[in-house]
């Protein structure tokens, strides 16, 4: 398989200050990092290297996304907002997201880069991509910035992809602990993109991410929540893909499918509460592959969005681009023996429940 890669240096350089994770400091709040810092996709990027993999990959060089890029799903006055917090030097766009000076142009960086990703599968440069892009996207709203995320990478790629190359029909299937509420808002009413969301239930944003929201209008069915309890490990979320993700992908038969890849699902992450190791991204990305080989011409992007633990991310994204690649490099996840093996990563009835739940929702699919 060849799989291209995107990052950029810049992308670090997004500062969201020294926060405590998700709180402003101030006399009674140490300073700290910020939750969403540039340490977790650093380290992730420097394994890539040091692991061999990213010598068998196509590096694919990011560049700013163009304003009507960004229109195609953003507002000018969402665009204005970021691009005059960031020149005057920074502060807080939406709740606990704070950026800095140069983030404006940092996250059209990031948008640009998903942009170039999808460009080059759907053209058939590359069979598949992994975009290591930040700020990340998926909560980004058409007029306001939202958790962390400033502008919607996956979206924008998605937008651009109809809009330039004819693609018709996306599958999204995001799996980052939180739900992908931007994603799914941009394409709520559309029967051509279908949005699935796997997410710890009701974590962020508040009361968003339910089973009951399947899309609107001529959407209708198109809009797949799995809020999964807490505590959900590898045989929960394998489940998940098995029972419910991949057979809808099978009946929708998208052009193009797109994975929201966070890592904030993972056992050691500081913001999810989910029990994934990287023998679980690696599973539940052979699936995607071999979905978009039996049903799109092999094409899938990832785009990087969540994932919080600086010392496992990294394990985790080397399963996932190692998986997409078909090339296994032989670096051994350290955590893997002891977290493969805790207590509560079988599948448990409560969580069973949920998938079965979501199971029904297939039927609303018009393929
Ligand atoms: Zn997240």
């Amino acid at each position: 398989m060849n799989t291209g890669w995107v990052c950029h240096e810049l992308y670090m350089w997004h500062n969201t200050q020294n926060w405590n994770q998700l709180f402003e400091p101030g006399l009674t709040i140490q300073p700290y990092e910020h939750a969403e810092n540039p340490e977790t996709k650093r380290r992730f990027r420097n394994l890539m290297e040091v692991s061999g993999l990213l010598d068998d990959l196509t590096i694919i060089k990011p560049r700013p996304a163009t304003q009507d890029e960004i229109l195609r799903f953003h507002t000018q006055s969402h665009i204005d907002n970021i691009k005059a917090v960031s020149d005057a030097g920074g502060g807080e766009v939406s709740e606990a997201t704070p950026i800095g000076r140069g983030s404006y142009e940092i996250a059209l960086l990031a948008a640009g880069g998903a942009i170039e990703g999808f460009d080059a599968v759907v053209t058939g440069k590359i069979n598949n991509a992994y975009v290591l892009c930040r700020p990340p996207g998926h909560h980004a709203l058409s007029d306001a910035a939202m958790g962390f995320c400033l502008f919607g990478n996956a979206v924008i790629g998605i937008e651009h992809a109809r809009a330039v190359h004819g693609i018709e029909r996306v599958a999204t299937v995001d799996w980052d602990v939180h739900h992908g509420n931007g994603t799914e808002a941009a394409f709520y009413e559309d029967p051509n993109v279908l949005t699935i969301s796997l997410h710890q239930d009701n974590l962020f944003p508040p009361d968003s991410g339910l089973l009951s929201d399947t899309g609107s209008g001529a959407g209708e069915g198109c809009n797949i929540n799995i809020p999964l309890p807490p505590g959900s490990g590898n045989g929960a979320y394998l489940a998940a893909m098995e029972q419910v993700v991949v057979p809808a992908l099978r009946k929708f038969k998208p052009d193009l499918i797109v994975a929201p890849c966070g890592f904030d699902a993972a056992v050691m992450d500081p913001l999810g509460h989910m029990m994934l190791t990287s023998s679980a991204y690696r599973k539940m990305t052979e699936m995607l592959v071999a979905a978009a080989g039996d049903l799109c011409g092999g094409r899938l992007v990832m785009t990087h969005e969540g994932g919080y633990s600086a010392p496992y991310v990294p394990y985790c994204g080397l399963a996932v681009v190692e998986a997409m690649s078909g090339k296994a490099t032989g670096l051994e996840d350290p955590f893997l023996a002891y977290a493969d093996a805790y207590g509560g990563q079988d599948l448990m009835p409560h969580q069973a429940e949920i998938i079965a739940q979501a199971t029904g929702l297939l039927s609303g699919i018009k393929s």
